[in-house]
């Protein structure tokens, strides 16, 4: 599997645009980060590629997204999900009503396959000690962290190729953060792509095996991950010293 984004242009209602000519490829089996400061566009190109854009009034004007050679550029959310794309977006979103296994059913809801979802419980236990022992309890009642876990966790129950992770560190302590990149680590030695969206660089940059620099909806700086940690700019802006 390879995701392809090739000179993608977004735009919100008439006046907004928020990418302008994006490419950038996922390869099998790897994990690439998106750099950007607040309203860079980071959100815009999940939002794209999951094809959630349309629900939030935006909409791809021109360029194309493929995944396996297949055309995603105008599908649906549920038929991007069965391709093997799961999403979890900023905010996490849990349902704070429903327990801890309750959230993770509604992420297998679109896939019929009960040995799949049953092995994909599984693997999310295994993951998250955390999300077994607490499988009965409120998704509100989980710590910040435990409900990032339970929102990545959500995603795997559609068992992706490719996972999209918007922020997951946002508001995270620094060691609950270190521990989402050894997650995000694990599932992708397991198997499954990751295109990461990160403000917060460091830990995105540990993690990430290319990234790209995403900067008012153009990308100005892509390269391997170690090499942009070693970038004066990107230091400075992303990593919080010069
Ligand atoms: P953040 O980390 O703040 O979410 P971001 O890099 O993810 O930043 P986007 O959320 O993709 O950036 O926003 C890119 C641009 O599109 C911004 O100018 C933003 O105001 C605008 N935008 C985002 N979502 C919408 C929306 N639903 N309607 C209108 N404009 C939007």
């Amino acid at each position: 599997m390879t995701l392809t984004v090739d000179n993608l242009q977004v735009a919100y209602g008439g006046a907004v645009r928020a990418l302008r000519g994006v490419s950038l490829t996922v390869p099998d089996g790897g994990i690439v980060a998106v750099l950007g400061s607040n309203g860079a566009g980071k959100s815009t190109l999940l939002r794209a590629v999951s094809g959630t854009l349309r629900r939030l009034g935006g909409r791809i004007e021109s360029g194309t997204i493929r995944f396996d050679g297949d055309d995603l550029t105008r599908r649906d959310p549920a038929s991007i999900v069965r391709r093997g794309i799961a999403h979890v977006p900023e905010g996490r979103r849990i349902f704070g009503r429903l327990t801890v296994d309750e959230n993770l059913r509604a992420g297998g809801l679109g896939n019929r396959d009960r040995a799949a979802k049953a092995a994909a419980r599984d693997r999310i236990h295994d993951l998250f000690p955390v999300l077994a022992e607490r499988r009965a309890q409120r998704g509100a009642l989980l710590s910040g962290g435990e409900q990032q876990m339970l929102a990545i966790g959500r995603a795997l129950m559609a068992a992706p190729r490719l996972l999209l992770l918007d922020e997951p560190s946002l508001g995270l302590a620094p060691r609950i953060i270190g521990q989402i990149g050894e997650i995000v680590t694990e599932i992708n030695r397991q198997g499954t792509a990751v295109l990461l969206i990160e403000q917060n660089a460091t830990m995105a940059l540990r993690v990430a095996s290319e990234a790209h620099v995403l900067d008012v909806g153009k990308v100005s700086l892509s390269g391997a991950a170690d090499d942009l940690a070693d970038n004066d700019d990107v230091r400075r802006l992303y990593l919080g010293h010069s």
